[in-house]
């Protein structure tokens, strides 16, 4: 095992970490910018280094910075967390080069699964069903792309293979609008990731948001822990996740389970990672790898008693997994709402001090959060302050103890998504379970036709 892991992110997921090492008796190395210099995981740190100033170019997302605290503090490892270079597979070269490992799978894996248009070849070879659609980038030539769309049947979504975090699509509804649509998504997503190159893919109408957990370890032993549900988004960006996922039969989750393991084994993955699909009518479509830790594993944990922070650093360690498929069960269920610094229906940021933090508590109820009386949240960084995660024997039981949970929690001096959450909480149709990708959407709408 690792004496000194360097912990190369912020807010909840750097003491998510912190935490995870410290029951490993590892060392963690906290970084932080200039407005991060009051964190929780900052004070209660063995070490910490400031990386630069508040904005993330020149503190988070430098690589520079970030390998040379790993130098000066003598670490032997980094976790990137996830966001900012979770997921760049030159960041991890560089570490990999500069002779630190780094707690993910390859650099090759990531470069493979960052960019879908080949995340998507590697798992159709790898006999993972996906998203029917282009064979490929999309060509220039308009005549072809209209081929294209027809044949794949409107409405179709032309999305950026570089894309994430919910940005760099756009739905087609007609022949008319498909070509400028595509130069546009293709001149947005140049600007935002860097890589002009679009694909396209039915455009699902009523789909849910699936996602299967695994863990892999360099002796090509993989296990998926389960599925979770990710359906209630805004804007593409999840809001609400739970496990398991309501109404799915068993059997269909197994046979999807195992095709994503054959395809970490096929594709020789290391560390822990996310197969995203849409379902629809019974069936499951690829959209995209995560190659990293998510902001919802804790579900995972609260249902399989496997923490997966612990395990990434094991496995990254060049430990073996520390338990075969047989020994994985799941049990009860678990909801996690994110509690963002935002008014709960404008969602425009609130960013601030905050004067009042009461947490809740009792049994099956998990706060993963950084923020404390007194805390500034900084306006800089994503808006998310912490999770609030709870468990039960069912997901009435879960729903009973998220209603309650988030009645004691108490943020007071900035606004915060929590009134959100608890009306969605005692909403008829998510607490029937099985929602789909739009539901939030059209709720809100109703909700509020103005905007
Ligand atoms: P990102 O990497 O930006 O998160 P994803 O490919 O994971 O992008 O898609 C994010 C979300 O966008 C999905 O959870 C879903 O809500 C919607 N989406 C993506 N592809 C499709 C599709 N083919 N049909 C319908 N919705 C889609």
């Amino acid at each position: 095992m690792f004496k000194k892991i360097l912990v190369a992110n912020r807010g909840e997921i750097a003491l998510r970490i912190q935490r995870a090492c410290r029951e490993l008796g590892v060392k963690a190395v906290m970084v932080y910018s200039e407005a991060d210099r009051d964190a929780k995981y900052v004070k209660l740190a063995d070490e910490a280094v400031c990386i630069g100033p508040a904005p993330s170019p020149l503190s988070y997302l430098s690589m520079p910075a970030i390998i040379s605290a790993a130098e000066v503090t003598d670490a032997e490892a980094i976790h990137p967390g996830y966001g900012f270079l979770s997921e760049n597979a030159d960041f991890a070269e560089r570490v990999e080069k500069s002779g630190f490992q780094f707690i993910g799978p390859s650099p090759e894996s990531i470069r493979i699964m960052g960019d879908k248009v080949s995340a998507k070849q590697a798992m159709i070879k790898a006999g993972v069903p996906c998203v029917p659609g282009s064979d490929g980038e999309l060509p220039d030539d308009p005549v072809q792309i209209r081929r294209i769309a027809k044949a794949v049947g409107y409405p179709v979504i032309i999305k950026a293979a570089g894309g994430g975090g919910g940005r760099g699509m756009r739905v087609v509804h007609t022949e008319a609008a498909l070509v400028n649509a595509v130069q546009m998504t293709k001149a947005e997503a140049a600007a935002a990731f860097g890589n002009p190159a679009v694909y396209m893919e039915k455009y699902l109408q009523n789909p849910r948001h699936i996602e299967i957990q695994v863990l892999a370890d360099k002796f090509k032993n993989a296990v998926y822990l389960g599925e979770r549900d990710c359906s209630m988004q805004r804007r593409h960006q999840k809001v609400i996740e739970e496990a398991p996922a309501p109404g799915i039969p068993r059997r269909l989750i197994e046979r999807i389970g195992e095709r994503c393991v054959a395809a970490c084994k096929k594709i020789g993955y290391r560390g822990a990672g996310t197969f995203e699909f849409l379902f629809e009518n019974g069936e499951f479509y690829f959209i995209e790898m995560n190659t990293r830790v998510q902001v919802e594993h804790p579900v995972t944990e609260m249902i399989s008693g496997v923490d997966i922070v612990k395990t990434q650093i094991m496995v990254a360690a060049d430990e073996k997994l520390p338990f075969t498929q047989r020994q994985i069960e799941l049990r009860g269920h678990a909801i996690e709402c994110r509690i963002n610094a935002e008014d709960a229906y404008k969602f425009t940021p609130s960013p601030g001090r905050i004067t009042t933090w009461h947490a809740p508590g009792g049994p099956g109820v998990r706060v993963d959060s950084h923020i404390y009386t007194n805390y500034f949240v900084p306006p800089n960084y994503d808006s998310m302050i912490g999770k609030l995660i709870v468990h039960g024997d069912t997901r009435e039981q879960a729903l009973a103890r998220m209603r309650t949970a988030l009645l004691e929690t108490v943020v007071e001096g900035i606004n915060t998504n929590i009134p959100l959450h608890k009306d969605l909480m005692v909403d008829a149709k998510f607490m029937e379970g099985g929602t789909n990708i739009h539901y939030l959407e059209e709720w809100l709408q109703l909700r509020n036709p103005k905007r």
